[in-house]
């Protein structure tokens, strides 16, 4: 259930709102948008009498809301939420690349294509410590070296970093050098996982699993924002569809979907999406276009030695290239890069 403040309510007026719903032994989420403050009342209030509330001072209406997912959902929160990040805006206006390889492999890799995409306009780069492969014989990432390597460069270019971290028992470590906490396709539903990562409050890159629904992933979300962390990015990577030619197929009706039912910014992973380097530059302003406010790209200096994903990673110079051409892109949907 939310409680639709009125525009001209008090703070006292909110405040009576709240204590009222604990009262009742249910917790309260607070919505500030622009124009009007929305209350959301979380736990199980089928009993809750509805009229009580709308005779409340301050309060215009109050309405169930039908999607499972509550605090993630649009009618709570109006507004984009706009995650501030190392002089971007992610959910704003400006289109958000982050890049990097798919795995950290040594010092000289990371410095090679932090300083590549530096140049190319990017201010987070990304990179795996923990990888999780299908198979327990592939490189796993290099753990908390990895993530000394990604400190050292963080520090060296003065970029963010995101990072995946694949259990709740690691979080505080990956948060001691992370920006953004990566949740893996494969973890969507690692609810102890989403537990830890709420309670961080760090933001989260949450990935859509590859079998997964977008009322799943909201719902994945839900959990992170339940405990009061609304820092969460959804992101789409390609779901596991009959066709073989490609790693995934990108779902970009995801971006339109998920930009109608939620307020969370929208992010679109290309490269696993495709599987493919060549066809990463076509779907990433595809991506664009269809309004995400950021991009994930594999970027490696040397695809064809990579450690794992090379078929999908960018040449530095290709990337540089894409980073132009989205330009124009941005531009046409009102946006800019
Ligand atoms: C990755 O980002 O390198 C990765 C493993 O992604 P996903 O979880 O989407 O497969
Ligand atoms: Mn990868």
């Amino acid at each position: 259930m939310i409680i639709v403040m009125k525009m001209n309510a008090t703070e006292t007026d909110v405040q009576r709102v709240a204590d009222r719903i604990i009262e009742l032994g249910l917790r309260t989420h607070l919505s500030q948008g622009e124009e009007r403050t929305i209350i959301g009342v979380i736990g199980d209030n089928r009993p809750v009498n509805r009229e009580m509330f709308e005779r409340m001072e301050g309060v215009e209406k109050v309405m169930r809301v039908l999607p499972p997912f509550k605090l993630a959902s649009r009618d709570f929160k109006p507004d984009d939420t706009v995650i501030p990040l190392n002089g971007t805006r992610i959910g704003d206006r400006q289109v958000v690349v982050m890049a990097g390889p798919c795995a950290v492999e040594d010092r000289v890799q990371m410095r090679e294509v932090a300083h590549a995409v530096k140049e190319a306009g990017v201010k987070i780069l990304r990179g795996g410590a923990f990888k999780p492969r299908t198979s327990p014989y592939s490189f796993q990432g290099l753990g908390r070296k990895g993530l000394e390597i990604l400190a050292e460069v963080r520090d060296e270019f003065g970029l963010a970093i995101v990072t995946e971290v694949m259990a709740p028992e690691d979080v505080p470590l990956v948060a001691e050098y992370a920006d953004i906490l990566q949740v893996g396709a494969r973890n969507m539903q690692n609810y102890a996982l989403l537990h830890a990562l709420g309670a961080n409050g760090k933001p989260v890159l949450l990935k859509r699993g590859m079998m997964s629904t977008l009322q799943e992933l909201l719902m994945s979300a839900e959990y992170i924002l339940s405990h009061g962390n609304y820092q969460v990015m959804l992101c789409e990577r390609g779901i596991r569809t009959f066709e073989p030619y490609t790693r995934n197929t990108f779902d970009i009706n995801a971006i339109p979907a998920l930009k109608g039912l939620t307020h969370l910014p929208v992010i679109a992973d290309p490269s696993h999406g495709t599987g493919k380097w060549d066809l990463v530059a076509a779907v990433s302003k595809a991506a664009v276009a269809a309004g995400a406010d950021g991009l994930i790209i594999e970027v490696h200096p040397h695809p064809s030695r990579a450690l794992s994903d090379g078929a999908q990673s960018l040449k530095p110079e290709t990337f540089a290239r894409l980073m132009v051409e989205l330009q124009a892109v941005a531009q046409a949907v009102g946006r800019e890069l």
